[in-house]
């Protein structure tokens, strides 16, 4: 992994600025990169940053959460209850092409001679617009600007503004309006860019389709407006793309248009006078639905634009920013006088609202809606890295996601069956709910998916006392989980009873397949412990809710003490002669791969090695034991903590961008301030410096959320057990004040940390209890709190700080590098330090 210690963005190309992403210079080389960077989307669809003009392209991409095509899995040897059905997210019909010709000439973006050009993606008002000056072959001046917004307030609705203004002679002017559908996001009408990256083998990148995935259903065209109506082959599901279009201008102009199966064109013929402008303006919408005919999709597309047209498209501009006003006030995290690290946290944040804000019924994909990677799938990447930031922060949308996993518990039970267990089993990576997984070892066995949702359910429940919803539908996942885990597991006396979970692959999907792996048997054990209290908690509090589910669930007498027992009996593996969490059962007598002999071009390592090979390794992906840490981190001492960081830093490579900002929580509270703040950039410029080298393929979801986290657990101190919050906070040394915001059964608080004392304000609400290094304090509206800092962190009593250390020693013997990150505004030199 990449350890990241100064400013990795060069500052002539996008300058700094704390509220918008600017890229102030056009570059064909990363055209996936800044495709991703530049997306617009609202959690429901999402338009990749693709040029206006169409054409030049890494890959041109419309997605909508969740529409997907099914194909069958072949396995060369089939087995029984592997996965079936394939799923993978169609990139839709492309509505926001706006192709532009200058006296026959067209806008080519990587053949132009452009005399300015600029695009911005603005975080406060939630609109991408860019503007450039071309001039054409003939010598002729051209400025085109160009607006492009999702909106998150009408979530099938985009807007699109697309303005040309010849500077010093009149010439004529086509702008052609098109829906394209696409197969696979280049077809004929596009100028594959073989400068903007090849597809080469990564099993993270979507599969192509070969045949015709939409079908076309429907076409219409008539007073601007335009909708294609169109079905997935396999999948069944139906889309309706609808645009409508209006046009500006004291110049001449005539307008055509043109519809078909697969193109719908609007033609705007302009006889152009220098300085009299010409604005086009095309208002998108997208439908879709499991079933619904498309001539039914088509009248809702209807239904936007008309309402789009009554009430004008100032009125979804200022509500647009209105809706970002509400979501800083409850989300923005700041940290004084560092306006790099801002810029770049408030891009973090600003793809949680683009990947989440308008899911409403769906998931949230690994990708969000910004790219095809990992096939639009959702992962547990949701539960642990998202939905902290969702429940602390946007417990409506919070409870979406965690209400959409429950319109999958049916299809969890069936698949539970099919693996032979009781409960329920969530599918490891899915759209549809069915397991879409094909490769077992590192999907469905990972088991600790059930864990991970009862786990963010738990935490949602405590944060936000939405006891409405446990009675009437979360209390099923909990149950329904706390099954799978008795009947998954299994006693073992060895003196005394212990109660083992065998054959099962932990987070770290470099060690599959594993005995008693630490991760899944501590969250196996929460999960078991949260089903018999809030069963209880259940009977006692709301009897007519917890006898409806015992009917509904055919609860039978004992299966609550016989979870008991099992969280109670449950092994946790620990080597007394290492004194570490060994991984799992057998982790200890595998040969450590060292990663210092590694030649960087063999990295990540699932490109370059069979996994056979890594398998026999102690090597990791991500964090593992050291994730166990953080969610479970009251059942592990500070020097244990500290003794199983310092084990399993070296052995991991950080492959997975789920890692960095764990490690970085962790290095934070075991005292590694330094290694924790390179942790954190590496998470925090994931996408931004693209350090995969894969963000062409989408933003990295669960890294942005792993970003609040690292703010707020990390560098914050929070902590989060049964409810009650505890912050113990490690400001990096140079940094002068963290603020951010937690908001705890309906009061928003503000917390603002400087280096020895922080401030509690409700900033909305009533009052709230927190706890400051094991003091609690009440806050009230309109009396903050101030709470000194000066004795050391209830979590580590004893234990060695990173400030009372010399140096930092890691136990493999190498050396964090001394130095303080420098993030000053003055320092733009990138500088990345490949480690380990
Ligand atoms: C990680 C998984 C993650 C998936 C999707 C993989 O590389 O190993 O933990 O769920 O990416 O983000």
């Amino acid at each position: 992994m990449k350890l990241i210690s100064s400013d990795p963005l060069d500052r002539n190309r996008f300058p700094l600025d704390e509220w918008s992403l600017i890229e102030s210079d056009f570059a064909a080389e990363d055209m996936g990169r800044t495709e991703t960077l530049f997306a617009v989307a609202n959690g429901y669809m999402g338009i990749r940053g693709n040029v206006d003009e169409g054409r030049d392209g890494h890959m041109h991409g419309t997605f909508v959460n969740g529409f997907h095509e099914t194909w069958p899995i072949r396995h060369a040897e089939e087995a029984f209850g592997f996965a079936t059905v394939g799923q993978t997210i169609v990139n839709v019909p492309d509505a926001k092409i706006i192709r532009l010709y200058v006296d026959d000439e067209p806008l080519v973006l990587t053949e132009a001679d452009l005399l300015t050009y600029e695009r911005k993606l603005d975080f406060s008002t939630g609109v991408l617009s860019r503007s450039l000056e071309w001039r054409t072959p003939s010598g002729k001046r051209v400025l085109i600007r160009s607006r492009r917004m999702v909106s998150f307030t009408d979530r099938h609705l985009a807007i699109l503004e697309y303005d040309v203004t010849l500077l010093d002679a009149d010439a004529s002017v086509v702008i052609s309006s098109q829906i394209l559908n696409r197969q696979d996001g280049i077809d004929e009408y596009d100028a594959p860019n073989p400068r903007a990256g090849a597809k080469g083998f990564d099993p993270r990148k979507a599969e192509s389709f070969t045949d015709r995935v939409l079908r076309p259903r429907f076409q219409r065209a008539g007073d601007g407006r335009y909708i294609l109506g169109y079905r997935t082959t396999n999948s069944s599901m139906t889309i309706a793309v609808a645009a409508d279009h209006s046009i500006e201008t004291d110049n001449e102009y005539t307008e055509t248009p043109q519809v078909g199966e697969d193109l719908a064109k609007h033609v705007y013929r302009v006889r152009a006078k220098a300085g009299q402008p010409i604005k086009v303006t095309k208002v998108l919408s997208y439908h879709t639905s499991r079933s619904v005919p498309t001539r039914e999709l088509a009248d809702r597309c209807d239904r936007t634009l008309d309402r789009a047209r009554e009430e004008g498209l100032d009125s979804f501009f200022q509500r647009q920013r209105e809706w970002l006003d509400d979501y800083w006030a409850r989300t923005d995290v700041v940290v004084k006088g560092q306006p790099i690290l801002q810029q770049a946290i408030r891009w973090n944040l600003f793809q949680l609202a683009q990947a989440t804000a308008r899911a409403d019924g769906s998931g949230i994909a690994a990708k969000g809606v910004t790219g095809s990677g990992y096939g639009g799938h959702y992962f547990w990447d949701t539960e642990i890295y998202v939905l902290p930031f969702l429940t602390y922060t946007s417990p409506n949308a919070a409870r979406n996601a965690l209400r959409f996993r429950h319109s999958m518990l049916d299809q969890a039970r069936s698949r539970a069956v099919e693996l032979n267990q009781r409960g329920a089993l969530f599918p490891w990576r899915t759209i549809s709910g069915l397991e879409s997984s094909a490769y077992y070892a590192a999907g469905t066995a990972q088991y600790h998916i059930d864990a991970d949702i009862a786990f963010a359910l738990r935490q949602y429940i405590s944060a936000t006392g939405d006891d409405d919803f446990l009675a009437r539908e979360a209390i099923d996942i909990f149950v329904e989980t706390a099954r799978m885990w008795a009947d998954l597991g299994f006693w073992r006396a060895n003196g005394h009873e212990v109660f083992h979970i065998h054959g099962v692959t932990g987070p770290d999907e470099y060690t599959t397949v594993v005995n008693d792996n630490l991760y899944t048997n501590v969250m196996a054990r929460s999960n078991l412990r949260a089903a018999v209290r809030l069963t209880r908690q259940l009977q006692t509090e709301n009897p007519q809710a917890y006898e409806r589910m015992v009917d509904r669930l055919s609860l039978k007498e004992g299966e609550v003490d016989e979870w008991g027992r099992a969280a109670e009996g449950m092994h946790i593996p620990f080597d007394k002669g290492l004194q570490i969490h060994p991984q799992d059962a057998q982790f200890l007598e595998r040969e450590r791969w060292d990663l210092t002999q590694t030649p960087p071009e063999n990295r990540p390592l699932l490109l370059h090695y069979h996994p056979l090979v890594i398998y026999r390794f102690q090597v990791l992906k991500q964090a593992d034991v050291v994730l166990a840490l953080l969610l479970q981190g009251d059942e592990f001492s500070a020097i244990e903590k500290r003794a199983d960081f310092d084990y399993y830093d070296p052995l991991t490579t950080g492959d997975s961008t789920l890692s960095a900002v764990v490690q970085s929580i962790i290095a934070a509270e075991v005292g590694y301030h330094l290694l924790a703040l390179k942790y954190f950039t590496s998470g925090l410029f994931v996408d931004l410096a693209d350090l995969h080298n894969n963000t062409a393929d989408g933003v990295h979801v669960a890294s942005t959320g792993g970003v609040w986290s690292a703010l707020a657990y990390g560098f914050g101190g929070m902590r989060d057990y049964y409810g009650k919050i505890e912050l113990d906070p490690r400001l990096p040394e140079g940094w002068e004040e963290l603020t951010f915001r937690i908001t705890l059964k309906g009061t928003r608080l503000r917390i603002d940390i400087r280096q020895d004392e922080l401030d509690v304000t409700v900033e909305d609400g009533t009052e709230a209890t927190i706890f400051v290094r094991g003091t609690s304090v009440t806050v009230r509206n309109g009396l903050p709190s101030t709470v000194p800092l000066t004795h050391q962190g209830i979590r580590d009593p004893g234990a060695p700080r990173g400030e009372d250390i010399e140096g930092e020693l890691r136990a493999d013997g190498t050396v964090i590098t001394s130095s303080i990150p420098t993030f000053a505004a003055h320092r733009y030199e990138a500088e990345a330090e490949t480690t380990s």
